[in-house]
């Protein structure tokens, strides 16, 4: 039975890559009918940050991945959130302790700190355990008097000398660590909480993952949570890895990361993020105009494809075709040219009673008056292809909604004169006639040739009347969808 767990740590906003391992998830346990499920790692709670739970739900709600199982939502696995679990972790480090692979550690904080300043590299393992303060170097009875007195202590797994740890990587095949290399990391620290070393093992266990997928980033923890798998006696019971590739920088030059979105001017965030502490706002990709269906297809393009050139996927093709054999070992360089790209396409492949609300609302906050919603989706209809993102619709469509209050008269003025004045004139009568907008380029055409004027040093004009710059769709589809009223209104006044 599939079940797979997305296991964000809530300290901020959600990052592109963070959205793409619960899509990732998501996928694979639909395709499979099994249950994904939303498992918040509280237990740093230096690290923790008010708000970030219900920015990530909401998160996964707007790209539409709601998850079977979650602290909202609940579930015959809970609790969801780690530190509600927090009286769970305890027996395991004990349990740990008991069968010698793990021991309680007493060095403070400040001790820690001088070694790490006189050793740059140092690690918490075989090279310099001995000489640091706990179980395995003090006598019995004073580690059982530190333990009585209430002395604060942690407890570290006692990684094994000149072993490798193996495993499977359903990405990356047989992965390989040197555990010399693996430092006896912190399992329960000093406030009784686990650490996520801890939690994440004693979680996936309790709540039967099958399938972890999460970022590359979590690779060289892997041999500490597979030794701490078979250190329990879980072995049989683990989970198939998958390390999903990073999400790298446009230039292919590292990690992308929130201040390389800064520096070039793009979102990395899914949703806007306010940082509750300095109020620092990260733009999203839904408040930049993106659709979900977009968001979606362009996260799952971050290290997978189906074989074949298709790039515009829906979530439910994505169900389908999903598959752990076609995401690739390398990390998926990210483009924003080409997220906006998905973005006009599923802006194209919308209807316009699908895109309504969103267009509504980025109006609404300019205080534009839209009329009835029937006009609504036939502007959009017309202008869609020339939006990349729901917020272009503002700049593409606004005229539609309100009369020009300047006009861009540098491209017309100079080469103005009283035949192209009586020509509009009369041109107004025809507009009057109600036409279709095929009719009425006919008719334009017509009196054009009867005037011995010439077209194309009046179609633009006729633009910059309608519309009030060099922009826009068809201008006699303008001009019909605008009504004769309001054309006719519209070019009185340019002539004034
Ligand atoms: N809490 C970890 C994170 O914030 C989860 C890593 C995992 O999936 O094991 O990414």
């Amino acid at each position: 039975k599939v079940r797979v767990r997305f296991a964000p740590s809530p300290t901020g906003g959600l990052h592109l890559g963070g959205v793409r391992t619960a899509l990732f998830n998501y996928l694979f346990a639909k395709q499979h009918q099994g249950t994904f499920i939303l498992r918040v790692e509280d237990t740093d709670q230096t690290r923790f940050v008010p708000g970030a739970e219900e920015y990530i739900v909401s998160c996964l709600e707007w790209c539409g991945m709601s998850p079977d199982e979650s602290p909202q939502k609940g579930g015959d696995y809970g609790p969801y959130r780690q530190s509600e679990r927090k009286a769970s972790y305890k027996q395991y480090a004990d349990q740990l302790i008991e069968d010698g692979y793990a021991y309680y550690a007493f060095d403070t904080p400040e001790e820690l700190d001088a070694k790490r300043k006189e050793f740059p590299n140092f690690l918490y393992g075989q090279a310099t355990r001995m000489q640091m303060r706990n179980s395995l170097t003090l006598p019995a009875l004073e580690v059982q008097s530190l333990l009585e007195k209430g002395v604060p202590h942690v407890v570290r797994i006692l990684i094994p000398e000149n072993e490798q740890v193996s495993f499977m990587d359903l990405i990356r095949g047989h992965v390989s660590f040197d555990t010399n290399l693996v430092d006896d990391k912190v399992l329960l620290k000093a406030d009784g909480m686990p650490t996520y070393h801890l939690a994440v093992v004693a979680d996936d266990k309790a709540m039967e993952i099958s399938h972890v997928f999460r970022g590359e980033e979590w690779l060289p923890s892997a041999p500490i949570h597979i030794l701490l798998w078979r250190y329990l006696g879980w072995e049989d019971e683990m989970p198939h890895w998958v390390h999903l590739p990073l999400i790298l920088k446009p230039d292919g030059n590292g990690k992308l990361s929130k201040r390389d979105g800064d520096r070039l001017g793009f979102p990395v965030y899914a949703q806007n993020w306010t940082d509750p502490k300095t109020g620092d706002l990260t733009r999203g990709f839904k408040e930049l105009g993106f659709l979900p269906e977009a968001f979606v297809n362009l996260l799952a393009m971050l290290g997978w494809n189906d074989g074949t050139d298709q790039e515009l996927f829906s979530m439910q093709d994505l169900i389908e075709k999903f598959s752990v054999e076609r995401i690739s070992k390398a990390g998926a360089k990210f483009d924003f040219e080409k997220a906006k790209w998905y973005n006009h396409e599923w802006i194209k492949k919308s209807e316009p009673s699908e895109i309504a609300s969103f267009v509504k609302a980025e109006f609404a906050q300019k205080g534009v008056d839209l009329k009835e919603d029937a006009y609504l989706h036939k502007v959009i209809a017309l202008v869609k292809d020339r939006c990349n993102l729901l917020t272009d619709f503002i700049s593409q469509s606004s005229f539609f909604f309100q009369t020009p209050e300047s006009y861009d008269l540098d491209a017309v003025k100079p080469k103005w004169n009283a035949d192209k004045t009586s020509f509009f004139k009369a041109f107004t009568t025809i507009v009057a006639e109600n036409l279709d907008a095929m009719e009425l380029e006919a008719r334009f055409k017509e009196l054009v040739a009867v005037q011995g004027l010439k077209a194309g040093e009046l179609m633009l004009p006729l633009r910059i009347m309608l519309v009030g710059g060099k922009f826009g769709p068809g201008v006699f589809d303008i001009a019909v969808l605008l009504g004769t009223e309001e054309t006719i209104q519209r070019i009185n006044k340019a002539l004034e």
